[in-house]
């Protein structure tokens, strides 16, 4: 090809029609049906065959098509209300926000994350953590939340997959044209681009900044494919989650490092700091750097910092956090960290984990006075698993909570659906998507119609996967009888059971084929017919989970199975659309209690599906006993293989003996079940509420912004007072605690038969005063690690005793008889603290047994 130059014929766009190329930048349309409406009425095939991408649309469109909508009334009329709508969407003054924070003026979140997953013609996402990013910052649009993201643009994206004919995943790496994709370069007033950079060793590494839009968040992208660069800097941001460590270490210095500059850069100044996974935990060491270049004292810094940065974790294993040895850290902070006003071992020390590596994860948890986890279970667990950095710290008492995730339902419902809820919920049932009370009223909608409206998603997804497993065999030299067999007795008749996410092994995608003489027992039955649908991708370094996706191919391909079991390519958002809004049964069966929390389970119920998992992640909270159905008992396993057995066999029983029969079940010559019926609208009813980024943005803000803005004002106000006389205080307390102790005057009897212990303490505080601390004591049933106190019961002062000496008093009351355990303890108190245990520090009474 090389005597051939590139020539793309262009329609010209009518006058009429301009609007559109500006409108499709802002990615409002990707949740609005009106809009996508209005590009599918431009080129029905098209606007398919281009994956809902309105430039490519634009770009591809004839002139004839063109001139034909340019000169249609209807069109222009449909065009004008849709732009109304938009506009009115963006310059609203009644949102949530505005509302329930009308002096909020100066509040601003910067939200980081390696990937968002807003829409499809935006490949910067791999799965779950996109998604939950991408739908974050939809409601926050929605909300009138003010936030801005940072993220990546990445070349060649997440890889797309194609399975070939043994099973084996291919994984294909496209590269991207930028000019296609609906994200717009930011460039100065002559028109060139406004870049940043980052200090590597040796070199400065540059990047350009794209600007995607969602409604009203704007996401900046970082790219550093530029002529600046040398060759292995253009690279950096080519590929998500791709190369070695040093890749890594390289792409978060510019997540975490040039993300701030970025901001600086485009003029922003946030308030609030929001970490998504510890990738982006760069970030806090370029804020203190900030503040130490104006003069302020590291600490004073770290203050400020922590103040106001949020870290939410979302891997309950610590293998799953990223990590760097001493040498790579040292490679690649020698030439700076003194800029952050500190020595390398304290430097080091701010991320130092149990293997002596640089964890992005204790970065975070050190630097960030919030932290959530994001189910109340992956609360616990991180609890758990950090409880290394609050050492001494009961660890019901960790300051790690919890938001449990949600999804954007406007995203994620189905165009029928919507359309079902307009007619039953009214028109304005989105703007009160999280109102439990108005979900009450889809009891109202008839069964009939909840019905016919599911079978048409049922029959949706059945042409999607009729399509893509032709192209997929035709492409594999599968020979035509097999996919015609295959493909001969799909309809929406079946229990239609859908499993789809990452392949990766804690997941356990083929903990259905344990027992596989069963399986095939339970799909052979054609009176009941049941289809499994599977989809996902194993990351490219993976090995076992891709050799997972060739077993269930090769299944898939076998009798009895052909037909009964589908495996299906490129698992991504437009494919998960269908999925699970087109599916009975979800299916999510991952080992407890590996999944944070798992949203995909989430985009089921507002579809009229059902959720049949393990009770893990948000499904302990979300299942209610009539809303689906669960797997396995709710406990921790020593051995992998009896979770596994014991896990499978349950799945089996269950649906054996509750979902087939359930789903299957006829009266009154209904074509439905109306116990199913009554399972689809209980479970839309608890689900669609309470798990939607709505409810869950609320809580952020509510929860967490909030507090995290007010407190980071307070400590800034008259030049930083606060945060100085904080700092004082807690080195005060730092010097002193070493020689802190407690001690019982008269010890309480082992036997008492009294509900009401009386507790005599002898406390030395050494320089320290009474009211920077509180004396407690901590009564618990039986001593365990995780177990939350019975309670907690502060002493009271009764006198000083001799120098730096006092005696504290109290009386704790028992709940019932019984054997019980306490403690006393002392610990730093101050009025302008954002956490009690946010010092870290805690000394507990010496026992002598
Ligand atoms: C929702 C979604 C996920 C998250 O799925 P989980 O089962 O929660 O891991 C991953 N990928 C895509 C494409 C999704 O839409």
């Amino acid at each position: 090809m090389k005597n051939f130059r590139r020539i793309t014929v262009q329609s010209f766009v009518p006058e009429e029609l301009q609007e559109l190329k500006e409108f499709s930048y802002n990615l409002w349309w990707s949740w609005k049906p009106n809009a996508q409406k209005l590009f599918r009425t431009l080129g029905d095939e098209l606007w398919y065959d281009v994956e809902h991408n309105p430039l490519k649309l634009l770009k591809y469109l004839s002139q004839n098509q063109f001139n034909t909508k340019a000169n249609d009334p209807e069109f222009l009329d449909m065009m004008k209300s849709v732009m109304d709508e938009f506009n009115h969407y963006m310059s609203r003054k009644d949102t949530w926000f505005d509302e329930t924070y009308p002096e909020k003026e100066d509040f601003l979140v910067a939200y980081f994350s390696a990937e968002f997953g807003i829409h499809e013609s935006v490949p910067v996402y791999s799965g779950g953590l996109g998604i939950l990013a991408g739908d974050h910052c939809k409601s926050a649009s929605d909300l009138g939340i003010p936030l801005v993201g940072v993220g990546m643009m990445y070349k060649q994206g997440y890889f797309n997959q194609q399975i070939d004919g043994d099973g084996n995943q291919e994984n294909m790496y496209p590269s991207y044209d930028f000019g296609e994709i609906p994200i717009l370069l930011i460039r100065d007033e002559k028109g060139n681009p406004r870049k940043i950079f980052i200090n590597l060793p040796g070199r400065k590494v540059y990047a350009q900044i794209w600007r995607m839009q969602a409604g009203r968040t704007s996401i900046y992208l970082l790219d550093t494919d530029i002529q600046e660069n040398l060759p292995e800097d253009r690279i950096l941001t080519s590929q998500l989650y791709g190369g070695d460590h040093e890749m890594r270490i390289t792409q978060e210095l510019l997540l975490g490092i040039g993300g701030v500059r970025a901001l600086r850069l485009l003029g922003y100044k946030p308030s609030v700091w929001h970490m998504n996974e510890g990738h982006s935990a760069f970030l806090v060491l370029e804020r203190v750097r900030e503040l130490v270049e104006e003069g302020m004292a590291f600490d004073v810094a770290k203050e400020i910092v922590s103040s106001s940065s949020i870290f939410t974790t979302h891997t309950p294993v610590s293998a799953g956090h990223d990590a760097f040895d001493e040498a790579l850290m040292h490679k690649y902070f020698d030439h700076c960290f003194q800029n952050y006003g500190l020595d390398w071992n304290t430097f080091y020390m701010l991320g130092r984990d149990v293997n002596k590596n640089f964890s992005m994860t204790v970065l975070a948890m050190k630097m960030a006075k919030s932290c959530n986890g994001v189910s109340r279970l992956h609360g616990e667990v991180s609890r758990r698993l950090w409880s290394d950095i609050w050492k001494d710290i009961p660890v019901s008492e960790i300051p790690i909570s919890h938001v449990t995730n949600g999804i954007h339902t406007e995203t994620w419902v189905s165009r029928e659906f919507r359309k079902l809820y307009n007619e039953y919920l009214g028109d304005d049932w989105i703007v009160r998507i999280d109102n439990p009370e108005m979900w009450e009223t889809v009891n109202d909608i008839p069964a009939g119609r909840l019905w016919d409206v599911h079978k048409i998603r049922k029959q949706r997804l059945v042409d999607v996967v009729k399509q893509r497993i032709r192209n997929r065999d035709q492409r594999n030299g599968v020979p035509q009888y097999i996919t015609d067999r295959a493909l001969e007795n799909l309809t929406p008749d079946a229990l239609f059971i859908g499993f789809a996410r990452r392949f990766a092994t804690y997941k356990r995608a083929t903990l259905l084929f344990r027992d596989i003489e069963r399986l095939k027992r339970l799909v052979s039955n054609r009176e009941k017919p049941v289809v499994f649908f599977f989809a996902g991708k194993a990351h490219p370094a993976d090995r076992p989970g891709q050799s997972l996706i060739k077993e269930i191919y090769h299944i898939s391909m076998s009798e009895p199975f052909l037909g009964k079991i589908f495996i299906l390519e490129n698992y991504n958002m437009t494919l998960a659309r269908y999925l699970v809004s087109g599916v009975d049964i979800w299916l999510n069966n991952p080992r407890r209690p590996r999944e944070a929390s798992g949203t995909s389970g989430e985009k089921v119920p507002v579809n009229g599906g059902i959720n049949f998992s393990v009770l893990d992640g948000w499904w302990v909270e979300g299942f209610n006993g009539k809303n689906g159905w669960t797997i396995g008992e709710p406990k921790e396993y020593a051995n992998n293989d009896i979770q596994d057995s014991e896990d499978s066999a349950n799945l089996y029983y269950t649906l054996e003996n509750a979902i087939i029969p359930e789903y299957f079940e006829r009266s009154n010559g209904d074509p439905y079940s109306e116990a199913w019926i009554r399972r689809m609208k209980e479970s839309i009813r608890s689900v669609t509420p309470v798990y939607s980024t709505h409810r869950m943005v609320k809580d952020y803000m509510n929860n967490l912004y909030k507090p995290a803005f007010e407190h980071k004002q307070l400590l800034t106000v008259n030049n930083y007072k606060k945060a100085k006389e904080l700092v004082e205080w807690k080195q005060k307390i730092v010097h002193a605690w070493k020689d802190v102790w407690v001690t019982e005057i008269n010890p309480v009897e082992e036997f008492i038969n009294t509900l009401h212990m009386q507790i005599t303490c002898d406390v030395m505080l050494d320089g320290l005063n009474p009211e920077d601390v509180k004396v407690e004591v901590y009564l618990v049933r039986e001593y365990q690690e995780d177990q939350a106190p019975v309670s907690v019961v502060e002493l009271k002062l009764k006198k000083k005793n001799t120098e730096g000496r006092y005696v504290y008093a109290g009386t704790v009351e028992i709940p019932k008889a019984g054997t019980y355990s306490y403690n006393v303890r002392v610990r730093p108190w101050h009025k302008d603290l954002l956490h009690p245990f946010e010092t870290g520090m805690i000394r507990w009474m010496q026992i002598v047994s």
